[in-house]
């Protein structure tokens, strides 16, 4: 097999020690989460400046999103919430899928570790979700054959599958990781699954210290809530990885805390783990801002900016250690209140 060389996403717009990023706040309760990350980082001194790019969601044209996208390739660098699409225009898809797709974003990685300071359903969790992010499930090839009858098309392919998988595994290697376990349903989706298992398998056979198993989507699922410490580097396709991230973040702590990043060999999107717009609670100053601001650290370790990474990192912790919790965590703290903890944590650790 040929190996493909993996070529690092290059950060750009460094000038005079800055970085610009792309913006894109979306819908729900992306802006608020947006508005606490620029005075997080105003207040810890942070070096980056952000290109705000907002999507119309009614929009029955593509140009706000060419416009991200542009933005993004200029930068190299974005930090997103999860964009609304209201248009029911065929032709305009959901726009957090075109962006993935038009930046070719093929991983995506979530890193589930366990808060000790979180009530959670489980204790001592840290799972890698490594997600194919530009096809499977996600193709939106749908249409109405005859009247009454849907056809929707899952893309799998052999590249796509072989990079992601080749991905998985040089992670698990650089991070020291002894285990990686491919998710599918090929036992029913035979042809598509099938490819990416296989494929999966090829490729585990360059690893030959790391070891490869595979298991069900179903059973995955029931392993996971049941028995979830059996697992180290989960391999699996789009919409299956987006089940398994959300089971994993349930058992964690919710939809708040955990960040996820997209990368592809060119540019970086980072965003929180499970996508939520959360329009219910935009707006009411209580959603939890630490899923976001975690996002925001992840970019900062990316463009390099490790000190202040990790001073915003140890405010959050000792935030989340004093028992500072949005609704959410099971506290009543308001969004407010714990950016108010995070900010005395940063004051304290710069002066
Ligand atoms: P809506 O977007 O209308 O609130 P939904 O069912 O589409 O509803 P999602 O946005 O997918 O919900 O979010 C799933 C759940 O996670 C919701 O209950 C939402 O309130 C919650 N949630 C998402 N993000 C956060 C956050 N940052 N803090 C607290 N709760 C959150």
């Amino acid at each position: 097999t040929p190996v493909i060389k993996k070529v690092m996403p290059i950060p750009k717009a460094h000038y005079g020690g800055r970085h610009t990023v792309t913006l894109l706040p979306g819908a729900g309760i992306g802006p608020e989460l947006m508005a606490i990350v620029k005075e997080v980082f105003s207040y810890a001194g942070v070096p980056v400046d952000f290109e705000d790019i907002d999507i119309d969601p009614n929009a029955d044209n593509n140009d706000d999103l060419n416009y991200a996208i542009t933005s993004i390739r200029r930068n190299g660098v974005a930090l997103k919430g999860n964009i609304e699409t209201r248009s029911r225009e065929v032709e305009v898809l959901s726009r957090n899928v075109a962006l993935r797709n038009e930046l070719d974003l093929y991983v995506n990685v979530l890193h589930c570790v366990s808060y000790p300071g979180v009530n959670s359903r489980q204790k001592d969790i840290d799972i890698v979700i490594v997600r194919q992010n530009t096809e499977g499930e996600y193709a939106m090839l749908e249409h109405e054959s005859v009247d009454g009858v849907v056809e929707s098309m899952k893309i799998i392919t052999r590249s796509n599958s072989e990079r992601l998988a080749r991905y998985a595994f040089e992670y698990a290697k650089r991070n020291g990781r002894k285990k990686v376990t491919t998710v599918h349903k090929a036992n029913i989706m035979k042809l598509s699954d099938g490819l990416f298992l296989e494929t999966s398998k090829q490729v585990a056979k360059e690893y030959p210290d790391i070891t490869h198993s595979d298991m069900i989507i179903d059973n995955t699922c029931m392993q996971l809530v049941s028995n979830p410490h059996q697992f180290d580097v989960i391999l699996t396709t789009n919409l299956y990885g987006s089940i398994v991230s959300n089971v994993v973040c349930g058992l964690l702590g919710g939809a708040g805390l955990l960040s996820g990043k997209n990368f592809g060999d060119h540019y970086t999107v980072f965003e929180p783990g499970t996508r939520n717009t959360g329009a219910k609670i935009a707006g009411k100053n209580i959603a939890n801002p630490i899923a976001m601001l975690n996002a925001a650290v992840d970019m900062l370790r990316h463009l390099g900016h490790r000190h202040h990474a990790t001073i915003i990192q140890n405010a959050i912790n000792k935030t989340i250690n004093a028992g500072v919790h949005t609704r959410d965590l099971g506290g009543s703290a308001t969004s407010r209140e714990v950016v108010d903890s995070i900010m005395k944590h940063i004051k304290i650790a710069v002066n």
